[in-house]
């Protein structure tokens, strides 16, 4: 029997594991082919466009203790840092002045009543000096559905959850084995996120020690299956104060974790063709030119750094995280030029939601709509 090629498998309308795993090892001419469809598929399905996010990392102060993390709780010779309500506001308003369409607020994890009624309240005030019009992405980690609930009632849209692994064994290695780092819980919280009506947002590292090609082709499918609207991948990078810098000898090279995520975005695409996809921070602390490489292959969102300069340098999730010098302005006309480099346009002024989530909506609600006349009929 004659061999499947990958120009055979690029050309099937769904994948299996296999075929995953196939095309996640391809090198060469076959990685040439799978790049351009993933390409073509951009173009076609979104343009050549991106959105910009501006990103706000407004605390490094975090209840939890994941073994990759440069800010972890664990972690006692880093400055910990809350940006003032003030500060946050500020940096909004840059993002508003300057057009973009939408900011991310991420910071360390913490649930507590003081953290969401925070939250709420700053989230109610960047709608107010925005008049409604910035686009507002939370990374603030698990929380109650209600929690989550009322964030959303008060003007976030969409939320950025990384399930980090779908691999339940896998997410054990990488996180302390105890209540707060339990992976059910992760997945309800992306699952009430869904059902509340956030466009929701998740992804995986890369390159993680004990990972394997098979445990990347299952992130794949879990991301398609669970019908994510948007998706941030990034390479795992070691960061010296963490447990999981004993591993270091055992992982891949970094332009290899590097090529493996580059490979991963474009996959995602082929298998989900209108979601967005975020060329991540990390991409560049490998390459200079990393996410515009993303942004070539398939991913369609960026986001700039604009939280104020002098916390940068402790946000460090991963050693040799880059742009932690500069400021937000030197962030975005850098990025603009970067981003015409890859021959895309940077769109100002535009939510740039998920097409993906806008179709996942109508369909929902046809589907209510079919259901509500076959229970009439019946009744
Ligand atoms: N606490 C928030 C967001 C902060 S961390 C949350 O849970 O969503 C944001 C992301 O950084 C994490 O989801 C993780 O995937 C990534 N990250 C953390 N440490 C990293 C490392 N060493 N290398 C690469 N990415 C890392």
């Amino acid at each position: 029997m004659k061999e499947t090629t990958i120009k055979n498998i690029l050309d099937q309308d769904s994948f299996s594991k296999n075929d995953l795993m196939r095309l996640l090892q391809t090198t060469g001419e076959n990685r040439t082919l799978l790049f351009k469809k993933s390409a073509e598929i951009k173009e076609k399905y979104i343009g050549n466009k991106v959105w910009f996010r501006g990103l706000i990392e407004f605390s490094n102060v975090c209840g939890k203790d994941c073994l990759y993390c440069g800010i972890r709780k664990g972690i006692k010779n880093l400055k910990r840092y809350n940006l003032s309500d003030d500060e946050i506001l500020a940096a909004a308003k840059f993002a508003y002045d300057n057009h973009y369409g939408s900011i991310a607020l991420q910071s360390g994890e913490l649930e507590s009543t003081f953290v969401t009624d925070r939250i709420e309240n700053i989230l109610y005030k960047i709608k107010e000096l925005s008049n409604g019009e910035l686009g507002i992405t939370l990374s603030v980690g698990e929380q109650k559905p209600e929690v989550y609930k009322r964030w959303f009632d008060a003007g976030a849209h969409r939320y950025l959850l990384r399930v980090e692994s779908a691999n339940v064994e896998l997410y054990r290695k990488i996180h302390p084995n105890n209540k707060k780092h339990d992976f059910q819980r992760r997945l309800d919280c992306l699952k009430s996120l869904q059902d509340i009506g956030y466009q929701t947002g998740t992804g995986v590292m890369i390159g993680l020690p004990f990972q394997t090609i098979d445990d990347l082709a299952g992130d794949l499918i879990f991301m398609k299956e669970f019908n994510i609207d948007m998706c941030g991948m990034g390479p795992y990078i070691e960061h010296a104060d963490t447990p999981l810098i004993i591993h270091s000898a055992q992982l891949l090279p970094l332009v290899e974790r590097f090529d493996l995520t580059l490979k991963m975005i474009a996959i995602m695409r082929i298998m989900m063709k209108d979601i967005n996809i975020v060329a991540a921070t990390a991409l560049q602390a490998i390459d200079p030119v990393g996410r515009e490489k993303a942004v070539k292959i398939g991913a369609n969102i960026i986001m700039p750094n604009i939280t104020p300069g002098r916390y940068r340098d402790s946000y460090k999730l991963y050693d040799n995280k880059p742009c932690t010098d500069d400021s937000a302005e030197d962030c975005q006309s850098c990025l603009e030029a970067r981003v015409n480099l890859a021959d895309a346009e940077v769109v100002y002024g535009e939510w740039g939601d998920s097409k993906h989530y806008e179709k996942r909506r109508k369909g929902a609600k046809a589907q209510r709509r079919k259901g509500t006349k076959a229970q009439g009929r019946k009744g």
